[in-house]
């Protein structure tokens, strides 16, 4: 059987390229991005790298040992319009890209060669180049006939920074022998102790184990990896969407409040996030939780099942509303507030529904369509979806 060729696209630094790139005065420059929530260092470009600031390190930590450093906070509805525009861009050089996280994905080159009329090698660097002149965005491609060797390729790709790095899996050998066990994907602490503790210490040593030992020691995934690292495609590329289990939207309210607009308008601001990311799942869902935190750490979350599945803020935002009233108190001062939207299945699910009031759900359509085109056209959040205040309070 002729063998699969499989690049790993993986974005380089990649929240602070999104920030290079939407303000380009940024490039060149030791630019940190540092997460909302614990405050640490999540994403460095080469030059903070250099200035000897480490990843995951506190912020003011880093501000202190490095003043000049650059600390922008976290802004990841940005970092998922990009991340989404990267994707898309993919999809239009192959149809079979599975996206593995926010910057990385597999797309399946085979059979590609020809209709580009270029060897692989060179086809993964014009998708790279087309990625940098059309978006703007670094990426790093590993290129071999398995996820697998793929990952490894790609961070061999950013650790040489030569951009495209492909594994011949016939010469994967060289390769793994070079490998230590602890750099191939999926092989974290716990295996790699485990590894080391029967003397396999490569990549290569622990492709010369037998089926049979690999299955005792490790189980199925010691099997599958193995083969996966001789280059077999145990592990296709797909491009199925899968659904999450599960939505969830929480933030911290900034300040400490008893204020209800104020909490009904974050409430609304995760609703917002919440459906349209259904809708670009095409799902909805059919269990909505609302959750309050108060100033002394305690939770309070109601939750409703909906007889009929929904992925409008419209719809949402009135259940949220109704729930709130069961824990929100005037006298407590909260802290943070979200959203959970659970069940979630894919639209086709509940076509029943559709007949039965398809009128309604015409609207629904047609006013998200608006809402969410208006978004691709002018950016997040250009468009709120405001809340009536039913009893005139202020
Ligand atoms: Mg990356």
């Amino acid at each position: 059987m002729a063998r699969k060729v499989i690049a790993l696209v993986d974005c380089d630094s990649f929240f602070v390229c999104c920030e290079q790139k939407v303000n380009p005065e940024l490039k060149g420059k030791p630019v940190c991005v540092v997460s909302n929530k614990g405050g640490c260092v999540v994403s460095r470009s080469k030059e903070a790298k250099k200035m000897g600031i480490k990843m995951g390190e506190p912020l003011f930590m880093a501000k202190k040992d490095h003043p000049k450093g650059i600390y922008i906070v976290a802004n990841h509805d940005l970092y998922s319009d990009i991340s989404r525009q990267v994707m898309n861009k993919l999809r239009e050089f192959s149809p079979t890209v599975e996206v593995y996280s926010i910057d990385e994905a597999f797309v399946d080159l085979t059979g590609l060669r020809r209709l580009y009329k270029m060897e692989y090698i060179d086809l993964a660097s014009y998708i790279r180049e087309q990625i940098k002149k059309e978006l703007d965005i670094n990426v790093s491609i590993g290129m071999s006939s398995s996820k697998s060797l793929a990952k490894l390729a790609s961070d061999k790709a950013k650790r040489d920074d030569c951009g495209v790095y492909a594994i011949n899996p016939r010469f994967a050998f060289e390769e793994l022998k070079k490998t230590s066990i602890e750099e191939i994907w999926g092989i974290g602490r716990n295996l790699t102790q485990l590894f080391h503790r029967s003397g396999i210490i490569t990549a290569y040593e622990l492709v010369s184990q037998s089926d049979v030992w690999l299955d005792k020691k490790v189980g199925i995934r010691g099997v599958e990896l193995k083969h996966e690292l001789l280059g077999e495609t145990v592990s296709p590329v797909s491009n199925e969407v899968k659904l999450p289990k599960s939505i969830q939207n929480t933030s911290a309210l900034g300040t400490f409040t008893s204020d209800l607009n104020f909490i009904k308008n974050s409430l609304n601001y995760h609703i917002h996030r919440g459906c349209s990311k259904l809708r670009r799942l095409k799902a909805k869902c059919s269990v909505v939780s609302v959750m309050l935190r108060t100033k002394d750490f305690k939770v309070y979350v109601e939750k409703k099942n909906l007889e009929k599945p929904t992925c409008y803020e419209w719809e949402v935002s009135d259940i949220v509303f109704k729930l709130l009233e069961n824990i929100y108190k005037p006298s407590v001062l909260y802290r943070s507030s979200g959203v959970m939207l659970d069940n979630i299945t894919f639209n086709a699910a509940e076509q029943l529904f559709l007949f039965a009031d398809s009128e309604e759900e015409t609207k629904n359509q047609k006013l998200a369509k608006c809402l969410d085109s208006l978004e691709n056209r002018f950016g997040k959040n250009v468009v709120k979806t405001g809340f009536t205040d039913r009893k005139g309070t202020d």
